[in-house]
């Protein structure tokens, strides 16, 4: 196969090859192809199928029977931050009551730190995401809540992703503890003005105790006359207005969904909106699952992520969430690892990730398993041995 720009290479010997194209292979959504080989051409798949109809390329590298897979799309995590809550999560799993400031104490450490150190923290989670498989992530502010720490925390995450998200309505900043008004201007007003320059999205925790429906209408919809996309933590702690609004809005993904009535996962179901499960949120804070299960039933696109953050669930592993998923949330695994991969894709209106298809971005990952299932059947062993991101070798 001649190549555009030089190189073209072919993995073969592949045992399962997950394409997520239900046109290709067993037709199932997965579009799993068996003894099959992936050509890359630069940074982008040139051609899925049988090993044994590749074409020639220029390097060769042969699988030995194990599984390829996307690489991981992880659409949502909180990663510029400093510090750690390592005494909060002892005492919360040793049943002890803990009074420090949750968020708060994430916000006090983030704004003492300098650019370097959060840069440096972001990039180490950064690395420690690839090794096990994620090549596309979305990440976001939050822990800043002051125009110039909100900004400086997407001018640094905007250095490393395009997936930017502007979550100035993370709390109430404590500073505008007493007004909470004068706080959502400052969201929808300056800081939005400093923020929008480095994000793609807008995102609010639409929560008793930090948002409610009609501030966050107000803010998305002040972010989205500045050009930027909703998205929206929506019915995580209790039920709420979160689901309905991201669904009116037209928001790319509704993010944690654990509390839901019947009428917002009928609206989900019949609209745009992907709904994101969060599990290591609910392992982490030993609360209820959400219910994959009913709202796969009912039609609705579901991703899977990570919500990687110091405070609720301070894990980077998509594989650890795929397993919790098919263990506690009725999902099988080829639905997990569907909505870890394409899922995840189209939490972020992406169709060049999550695939592995001709024309999308070679971003794959070769597991020291034969077949994806294994991502579920041998949780906490790290089985992601190799990692090509845009066509390069990474890990
Ligand atoms: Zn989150």
């Amino acid at each position: 196969m001649s190549s555009s720009n030089g190189t073209t290479t072919v993995i073969t010997n592949i045992a399962t090859l997950v394409t997520n194209d239900p046109s290709l292979g067993d037709g199932s959504p997965l579009g799993l192809i068996q003894d099959a080989a992936v050509v890359i051409d630069g940074d982008r798949v040139a051609w899925t199928g049988e090993s044994s109809k590749a074409p020639a390329t220029d390097n060769r590298v042969d699988a030995e029977g194990r599984a390829v897979i996307p690489g991981f799309v992880d659409s949502h995590s909180h990663l510029v931050f400093a510090g750690d809550r390592t005494q909060e999560f002892n005492a919360r799993m040793s049943g002890r009551s803990y009074s420090a400031g949750g968020i708060r104490t994430t916000v006090a450490a983030t704004r003492a730190a300098s650019d370097e150190e959060l840069e440096a923290n972001l990039t180490r989670y950064l690395a420690e995401a690839l090794r096990q498989g994620t090549t596309t992530f979305e990440t976001k502010s939050g822990y800043g809540l002051t125009v110039e720490d909100e900004a400086r925390s997407l001018r640094i995450a905007a250095a490393h992703t395009d997936e930017v998200t502007y979550l100035g309505a993370h709390i109430v900043s404590p500073d505008h503890a007493d007004d909470p008004a004068v706080y959502v201007a400052l969201v929808t007003g300056e800081m939005l003005d400093a923020c929008a320059p480095y994000a793609r999205w807008i995102d609010v925790f639409c929560e008793k105790g930090a948002f409610d429906g009609d501030q966050a209408r107000a803010i998305l919809t002040a972010g989205k006359a500045k050009g930027l996309h909703p998205r929206v933590h929506a019915n995580q702690l209790t039920y709420g207005p979160g689901v309905q609004l991201a669904v009116e809005l037209d928001a790319a993904s509704a993010d944690h969904c654990t509390h839901l009535t019947d009428e917002d996962v009928d609206a989900l179901a019949h609209s745009r909106t992907v709904a994101t499960l969060l599990p290591g949120a609910e392992f982490s804070t030993r609360a209820e699952w959400p219910n994959a299960r009913r709202l796969l039933d009912a039609g609705v696109t579901v991703a899977l992520s990570t919500d990687c953050n110091p405070g609720s669930s301070f894990t980077s592993s998509v594989p650890f969430c795929v397993a919790l998923a098919v263990r506690d949330m009725g999902m099988t695994p080829d639905e997990a690892v569907w909505s870890a991969t394409a899922g995840g894709a189209a939490a972020l209106r992406r169709t060049d990730v999550g695939r592995l298809t001709p024309g999308a971005y070679a971003d794959l990952a070769l597991l020291d398993a034969p077949s994806h299932v294994h991502l579920a059947y041998r949780p906490g062993v790290p089985l992601v041995s190799r990692v090509w991101r845009r066509g390069v070798p990474v890990i």
